[in-house]
């Protein structure tokens, strides 16, 4: 191979309109604009009309729980079911995550404290909730990160034997199973987002399951500002409500669940027959034996095996029009507020740290081919075949930049 066919030696992108993580799934316009369109002659366009209702239901159905409570957004799904459970003091999650799973802890003045995962599942490791719960512990927000559960039976033996509540951040994992059983009806509750990146989407938006009857009931009350009827406020609430735009796309796209996910499994089969024999880039493997949505393509990169570190190739990627993006770097205890707090027990989380210096995630869901996905995997065998020039001219490249940014 020419080693001028890379961009960074000169030559044409291999994307000329870049390829994305997270371009989202759309299913059937036409379906979706007909609900639109009724809906408009219906005027009713929030407040639990007919389109959130039919989701909810449709989604109870799916992930076999008794309760389904539709949000504005995940976050806001979040902060009701950890309110309604009573968090206080401060909260165990891991430090892999996206932002919103500590936030939502601190935007209530609950402080989340950050756990090291399991290397082998990016996973929070549940004997972190030994190590960090004390009297002032009253929950866990475990993630099912990459749709892959975390060892549910073992965070909830941990918990439970602690008198923590388990709020279970399924982002993720909305279709996803745990030895057979769908994602949504385990813990106290489970929370879901159906942002525009994730697998259903519903522009914004989120959801609360639950097998609770009465936390159920407390969460619809917090969730509509306490409303327990016209004239009747129960409750201190917040207006957490989906609308019926949002709906209306929440059931388009539960429509075509099936098809994201047949997608999505040929894209992954794509990358890993291509990238099966690419020394030190591991992709992450889904358990055959579960439903996965496989929605995220993650991959592992070990600098020492390929000689390219994780940053080079994903710079190198960037070059070709392959955005692929470093999730969740570089992590949620190295953000502010939690970056300038003391260490929970002083301890390092370096099994986090380490794996968010490897992990890269790349272009995958239904706005990416399988061909797309051939020619990425041809790319990255070109990049690995070159790992050595490569990373050599990086090296100058920097080199020259520092010298250039001193003599200015
Ligand atoms: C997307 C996401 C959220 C936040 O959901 P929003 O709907 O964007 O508020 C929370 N946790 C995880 C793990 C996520 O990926």
């Amino acid at each position: 191979m020419s080693i001028k066919r890379l961009t960074l030696f000169g030559g044409d992108p291999e994307f000329s309109r870049t390829l994305h993580v997270g371009t989202p799934n759309i299913g059937d316009t036409k379906r979706f604009l007909t609900r639109v369109e009724n809906l408009l002659n219906r005027r009713v366009l929030t407040n639990r009309g007919p389109l959130v209702r039919e989701l909810e239901s449709r989604m109870t159905e799916l992930l076999s729980v008794k309760h389904c409570v539709t949000m504005s957004n995940g976050t806001a799904a979040l902060e009701i079911a950890t309110r309604a459970l009573n968090f206080k003091g401060n909260a165990i999650v891991p430090a892999l995550t996206f932002v919103a799973t500590a936030h939502a802890l601190e935007w209530q003045r609950v402080r989340p404290i950050f756990a090291d995962i399991m290397p082998t599942t990016h996973h929070l490791d549940p004997r972190w909730i030994r190590r960090l719960a004390t009297s002032l512990t009253s929950g866990v927000i475990p993630v099912n990160l990459w749709g892959r559960t975390v060892d549910i039976d073992a965070v909830v033996a941990e918990a439970t034997m602690r008198d923590l509540a388990v709020v279970f951040d399924s982002s993720h994992a909305f279709g996803c199973t745990y030895k057979g059983k769908p994602v949504g009806g385990f813990g106290d509750a489970e929370i879901f987002s159906f942002h525009a990146t994730k697998f259903v989407n519903t522009f914004e938006g989120g959801a609360v399951t639950t097998n609770d009857d009465a936390l159920a009931e407390r969460i619809r009350l917090m969730q509509n500002f306490g409303f327990a009827d016209r004239d009747e406020v129960i409750h201190v609430g917040i207006n957490g409500k989906m609308n019926e735009v949002q709906a209306a796309m929440g059931l388009t796209s539960v429509e075509a669940m099936k098809g994201f996910i047949s997608h999505n499994h040929e894209n992954y089969c794509a990358y890993l027959e291509g990238l099966r024999y690419l020394d030190g880039i591991n992709l992450i493997e889904y358990d055959a034996a579960e439903r996965n949505n496989y929605q995220y393509i993650v991959i592992e990169v070990d600098d020492v095996v390929t000689g390219l570190h994780r940053d080079q190739l994903m710079q190198v990627l960037h070059t070709e029009g392959v955005d692929a993006r470093r999730y969740f770097y570089p992590g949620c205890h190295r953000m502010e507020p939690y970056r300038s707090r003391p260490k929970p027990n002083g301890q390092d989380l370096k099994l986090t740290d380490e794996m968010l210096a490897r992990v890269l995630t790349l272009p995958t869901g239904t706005a990416v081919t399988t061909g797309d996905i051939r020619r990425v995997v041809a790319l990255m065998q070109r990049i690995h075949e070159r790992r050595n020039d490569i990373s050599r001219k990086l090296a100058k490249n920097d080199r020259t930049t520092r010298l250039t940014n001193s003599r200015r």
